[in-house]
């Protein structure tokens, strides 16, 4: 019997170089779980290899601002020169669908989200020492160095603020970040405060019948 109705919505977030993106993709590769990933959207130019509608859906500034406009996002931040979103369409059916909604998103837009949608699981991925994070930075390639410059200011300023979340999971090795944030959403699937009002009901129509 499954005891909640609403699906639950659950916020990976962290500093920029702490491997969110890696811990994502590996808690997907993990078996028996239905998570969906709730695809961004950005300004920023697709990398090498980047897909449309997989990675992100790229938009241009403009539709990106008229979304702003139109309320229709859940949340959203500037990170590095560019515009991150997430569409509250999507987020919005497959919660009502019943299903786990996984955010992947940095430390602005995790906190609009804890406002928004107070009864979320928010997790903080941290590094295992800043100085881990900062050579994943450097490692990337991808990026100038007045980028990954900022990259770093932007994770000094967020470290303080784990405080806010409601887990941290240390990304100490990719697959065991992943298999800890599984556990974490299985547990809190089972949580009264998210069950009582289904199981409640479950009584009640045993009472009649
Ligand atoms: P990247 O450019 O490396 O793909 O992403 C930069 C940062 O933006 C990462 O920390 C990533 O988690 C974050 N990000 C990706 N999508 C969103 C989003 O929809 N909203 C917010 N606030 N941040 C996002």
């Amino acid at each position: 019997m499954k005891l909640n109705e609403r699906g639950l919505l659950v916020v990976l977030s962290g500093p920029s170089g702490v491997g969110k993106g890696t811990v994502r993709k590996a808690l997907f590769e993990l078996e028996g779980h239905d998570l969906v990933y709730s695809i961004s959207m950005t300004t920023r130019p697709p990398r090498d290899g980047e897909v449309d509608g997989i990675d992100y859906y790229f938009v241009d500034k403009a539709t990106f601002e008229a979304k702003i406009e139109n309320d229709e996002l859940l949340e959203w931040a500037q990170f590095v020169g560019h515009y991150y979103g997430t569409p509250l369409d999507k987020v919005e059916a497959q919660l009502k669908q019943g299903k786990e909604v996984v955010l992947e998103i940095e430390v602005q837009g995790a906190l609009q989200v804890r406002e928004k949608m107070s009864d979320a699981v928010f997790v903080f991925i941290s590094p295992p020492n800043k100085e881990a994070l900062y050579r994943r930075l450097l490692r990337r390639g991808t990026e100038s160095t007045e980028t990954i410059k900022k990259r770093m200011d932007k994770a000094e300023r967020e470290f303080p603020l784990a405080h806010k979340y409601d887990y941290i999971v240390v990304n100490d090795e990719v697959t065991n970040a992943a298999d800890r944030i599984l556990a974490i959403i299985r547990a809190e699937h089972a949580k009264t405060e998210r069950s009582i009002h289904k199981y409640n009901e479950m009584l009640e129509v045993n009472k009649d019948g």
